[in-house]
């Protein structure tokens, strides 16, 4: 009998079913505490709010399911019985690419704007701003961030299709990803004056989702301290 509320769930209104984690095993140690399940969102129980006043990916749903008594048979486990952290494990190591993904897509983005803007805008002399080596310096930084990234993500796809990715590569690639993004996409702006402000530009969109890139997934401030055990295995995280 599963009880309690997830919130933050994005697309779960259209969702046919749900994959819920819950604690199984409170007393046992580490990874061994919860299972994985897998029902139907119309199971009995089960129902879906839908949050407000978002002002990230406002292209998607936001919401909260919340589980009341809900029944779920055996045949429901994911996996093995207290041992869903495996299972979720193995699933957030996807969600962390492709977090990164979305942040290098901004950078993208931003990198496609600059350029266009910094090309075109002609100044009180006649001349182009692109001509200033700052400008030039936030674009080329863009590009730098871009190809790295890219080049970093493809090389840890590879091991992920292989299933040789390890927790802390797909970690330190999202907080690298994202927050050199939002950095950039600061810097970026600025290249574009007021425009940047405009709605219809972009990249006000672009900068506000990038925020979703450094708190999901596991926050980048969270998943600092597992990327760092692997480097200092003596040493004990702060609980
Ligand atoms: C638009 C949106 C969509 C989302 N979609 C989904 C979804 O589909 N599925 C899903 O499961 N979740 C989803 N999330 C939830 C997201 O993963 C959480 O917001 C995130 O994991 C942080 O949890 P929290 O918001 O409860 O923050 P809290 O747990 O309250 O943490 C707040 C802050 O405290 C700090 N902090 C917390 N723990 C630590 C630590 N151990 N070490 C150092 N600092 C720490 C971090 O700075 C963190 O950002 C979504 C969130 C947003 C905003």
């Amino acid at each position: 009998v599963i009880r309690g509320e997830k919130c933050w769930m994005t697309n779960a209104k259209w969702a046919s079913h749900a994959i819920v984690h819950a604690l199984t095993n409170p007393s046992a140690h580490g990874g061994h505490r919860s299972t994985c399940f897998l029902f139907p969102m119309n199971t009995k129980g089960v129902s879906y709010n839908e949050m407000g006043g978002k002002m990230v990916w406002k292209q998607s749903s936001t919401g909260s399911i919340a589980f009341e008594d809900v029944f779920v048979p055996e045949d429901a486990i994911l996996g093995k019985l207290d041992e869903g952290f495996r299972v979720m494990a193995e699933a957030l190591n996807g969600g962390r690419l492709f977090i990164a993904g979305l942040a290098l897509a901004s950078t993208a983005f931003a990198l496609d704007r600059c350029r266009g803007y910094a090309s075109e805008r002609v100044q009180f002399d006649g001349a182009v701003i692109g001509r200033f080596q700052r400008v030039q310096d936030v674009i080329l930084d863009l590009d730098i961030a871009l190809e790295e990234g890219l080049t970093w993500l493809v090389r840890l796809l590879h091991l992920y299709d292989t299933k040789k990715l390890a927790r802390e590569q797909a970690s330190k690639v999202k907080i690298a990803c994202s927050r050199r993004a939002s950095h950039l996409l600061v810097e970026a702006m600025e290249i574009c004056g007021g425009v940047a402000c405009l709605d219809e530009f972009g990249l006000m969109r672009h900068h506000n989702d990038l925020f979703v890139t450094r708190v999901g997934e596991g926050s980048n401030r969270a998943l600092k301290s597992q990327a760092t055990r692997q480097l200092m295995p003596g040493v004990p995280n702060l609980q």
